[in-house]
């Protein structure tokens, strides 16, 4: 991608209302553009990392041999009159028609899923099923701040599963927190799986992952030396300070978080709603236990952002940069400082590497690593009149820069 044809640039100044880092630098470094309070534009470069994060989460629910659909975000009231949803759930957007029909706007989808796998499930070998998508996510939050880390739209991945008993549920959750870990670890994030109560929607146990970030809005207690990590509102037995209840080998600390994923057992509430029903193995109905299984990808890209950022801008990890290579020809004067880096990048192209190429010719040099800078791509490549027929390469979380031949620039990429 040219850079001096990409929708969208840098902006000199970060927007005044900016709480959070991840507002201020994905609005600056031309990202997203906010529309109102919790609503955003994905431009360019920011909608190719949120399907960079949506990718990674996709190659890990098919390793649990989850099914991917697509439903609707736009539900007839009835689906929700049918669960209680309708007039219980006070994040629910609520729509009507010109001929006075109401709808919901989805802000979770157990309403249209467990119909959708009634169809499918009619005795307990259509068992276990799950299925997931990735859709926009609506709900009438009060408060919407902190960026793309609490908005009104948001894209979530939420994943249903069905389970003739509850063994057979536990063992698809154990199966889950993996693939979860997975994702969290290639995103680069240390996520800590903390159980907790099960909310508006059951009584039943349900897990949080929650990332430790000053920008996070769950007040937690975790234990540095293993993976131990509660809600403060959940625990009435635990204090900052006691000892770690799990490895012993630590003292507990607080610290604020962000939920970027999590887990209900929904056990049989929307099954029962929906007369989802099997037979068991001696004849008599039973209603298949249910998971659901959240992630939020556009909070989790504010949240990545929260963790990797210096005071020059984004550090994204390498597994969901927007580019790999940020390629900037200095003294653009120079008419072999353009040939040079034209080969370069239709070389770097071809090898397969994404690469952004700031080719301008109006711009200084400050400006253009400035803005590399502030893009946050993991590898920076400079020609000028300088390097001669060797690049000028950079790692973005690094001080210090390397000579290299585009060879070698092609092995590090592929690193
Ligand atoms: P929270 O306690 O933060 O409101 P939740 O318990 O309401 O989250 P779920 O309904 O389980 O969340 O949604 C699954 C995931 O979707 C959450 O773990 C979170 O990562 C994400 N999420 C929830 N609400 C929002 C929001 N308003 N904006 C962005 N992401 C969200
Ligand atoms: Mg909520």
């Amino acid at each position: 991608m040219k850079y001096s044809k990409m929708f969208v640039k840098t902006l000199k100044t970060a927007p005044s209302a900016a709480d959070t880092a991840n507002h201020r630098l994905l609005v600056q470094a031309g990202f997203v553009r906010q529309v109102m309070a919790g609503v955003y534009s994905y431009l360019p470069l920011g909608l190719r990392v949120l399907n960079k994060i949506s990718n990674i989460v996709r190659e890990e629910m098919d390793t649990i041999e989850a099914q991917e659909v697509l439903m609707p975000i736009l539900h007839p009231s009835a689906l929700w009159k049918q669960t209680g949803g309708w007039d219980k759930i006070d994040v629910l957007f609520k729509v009507k028609s010109r001929t006075d029909r109401e709808y919901a706007l989805a802000q979770s989808n157990e309403e249209t899923v467990t119909p959708l796998a009634k169809e499918w499930i009619h005795s307990a070998k259509d068992l276990p099923l799950a299925i997931y998508h990735i859709n926009w996510k609506f709900r009438d939050e009060l408060r919407s701040k902190s960026g793309i880390m609490r908005g009104r739209e948001f894209l979530m991945k939420d994943m249903y599963s069905f389970h003739a008993t509850q063994e057979d549920f536990d063992k698809f959750y154990a199966k889950a927190k993996v693939a979860y870990m997975n994702v969290y670890k290639r995103l680069g994030l240390v996520a800590k799986a903390t159980e907790a109560s099960g909310g508006a929607f059951t009584e039943k146990v349900s897990y949080e992952f929650e990332v430790l970030t000053d920008a996070g809005e769950a007040p937690v207690l975790y234990c540095d030396k293993c993976d131990y990590c509660v809600n403060v509102d959940d625990i009435k037995t635990y204090k900052l300070g006691d000892e770690c209840p799990i490895c012993h080998k630590d003292n507990l600390k607080s610290a604020m978080a962000s939920e970027v994923g999590n887990v209900f057992d929904l056990g049989t509430k929307y099954s029962k709603a929906f007369e989802l029903s099997i037979n068991d193995s001696e004849g008599n109905k039973i209603f298949p236990i249910m998971g659901c299984y959240g992630i939020g990808i556009s909070r989790t890209m504010g949240v990545i952002v929260e963790k990797f950022n210096d005071e020059r801008g984004i550090v994204w990890p390498a597994s969901i940069a927007p580019f790999t290579v940020h390629l900037c020809s200095l003294n653009t004067n120079d008419e072999t400082v353009i040939k040079k880096t034209d080969a370069i990048y239709e070389s770097l192209t071809k090898a397969g590497i994404e690469v952004l190429y700031d080719e301008r010719t109006d711009v200084g040099a400050g400006q253009k690593l400035g803005e590399a800078d502030m893009i946050g791509c993991p590898i920076r490549a400079v020609v000028s009149t300088k390097t001669g027929d060797q690049i000028e390469v950079k790692m973005r979380s690094e001080k210090e820069a390397k000579m290299m031949s585009l060879e070698e620039l092609i092995n590090t990429c592929k690193v």
